[in-house]
């Protein structure tokens, strides 16, 4: 096992010449102006030791990763019963493809495409008005990175509530078949907010640690989740984390992840680590480019991978 803080360190070093490649994301308005050079990286291990580099202190908008948590926090509202709004499977489609959901009469494939997650934002809204839900949500993050100064930003969640005409779309769609709830305003409310959350590397990291640990925050000892459903969270990550990008991120760094159009990543070696990832320059797919590079060197260089030694 090679010392973690230089392998870190020399990924850093080898990436650097390439910051800047890849496509920003300008759809929501706000993230366009991020500075495409920015890189950070944090990884945790389970004994809480902590590896960075670059920008890992300055957040970011972790756009989709926070449908992780809302993921979470929804199957302890509504266990099973969950999967009566959304499926298990991977798209092959864009994070916001409309097609399948007439197919499957609004029930979207899994809860990581824009469809799945708008759909758990309604079951996260049960029982609660929009600003309680994005409360808990908040305070669920606080809580798993250990860390009270994690907020949304609010420029980030108007600028995709102004721009939102495809959310919109899908949510009024997914209603038109009765698979909402709640109002579509309200329910994106929660989406948009959600998404708008702006963490570091290093926070991040720390709020997927209890995903690498069996369900529980290694530090303190509290049981997150069953070790099951950790388990099946990192199988959803792993098949549906990166949407039509899925399978060529398990072939090159055999970890579940998930991204998010911020051009962040959160990924997860089961039983060692929590790593998080940030490089705005996107992929055709949606997904950090030089993110996805660096996870796939610091796999290869530490031989963390789901499918072997
Ligand atoms: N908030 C973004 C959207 O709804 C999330 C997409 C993403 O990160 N892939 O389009």
């Amino acid at each position: 096992m090679p010392d973690l803080q230089a392998t870190v360190d020399e990924i850093y070093a080898k990436l650097s010449p390439r910051l800047g490649e890849g496509k920003v994301a300008d759809y929501i308005p706000q993230l366009a102006h991020v500075d495409p050079k920015r890189f950070g990286m944090a990884v945790v291990t389970v004994d809480g030791a902590v590896h960075k580099a670059g920008d890992c202190d300055v957040p970011f908008s972790i756009q989709s990763i926070s449908k992780v948590f809302t993921l979470t926090l929804a199957l302890g509202k509504h266990g099973e019963t969950t999967w009566n709004r959304v499926g298990r499977e991977p798209s092959g489609t864009a994070f916001n493809s409309i097609v399948q959901l007439e197919h499957e009469e609004g029930k979207p494939r899994n809860p990581f495409i824009n469809a799945g997650a708008i759909a758990v934002s309604d079951l996260v809204l049960a029982g609660h008005t929009p600003r309680e839900a994005i409360g808990e949500i908040v305070r669920f993050v606080r809580y798993l990175a250990d860390d009270e100064t994690i907020a949304i930003d609010p420029s980030v969640a108007k600028s995709e509530e102004a721009t939102g005409y495809r959310n919109f779309a899908l949510a009024n769609f997914m209603r038109s078949f009765g698979k909402l709830d709640h109002p579509v305003e309200h329910v994106l409310g929660v989406y948009f907010h959600h998404c708008a959350l702006a963490m570091t590397c290093t926070q991040l990291a720390r709020s997927g640690l209890f995903l690498a640990a069996s369900g529980r925050k290694p530090l303190t000892g509290h049981t997150v989740v069953s070790r099951q459903r950790a388990r099946r969270i990192n199988a959803l990550m792993l098949t549906c984390g990166h949407y039509d990008g899925s399978g060529d991120f398990a072939y090159r760094v055999g970890l579940p992840g998930k991204s998010g159009v911020g051009g962040g990543i959160l990924a997860v070696a089961p039983g060692r680590a929590s790593v998080a990832v940030w490089s705005p320059g996107l992929n055709q797919n949606g997904n950090s480019l030089i993110g996805s590079l660096a996870l796939e060197m610091l796999a290869n260089r530490t031989g963390w991978s789901v499918f072997g030694q």
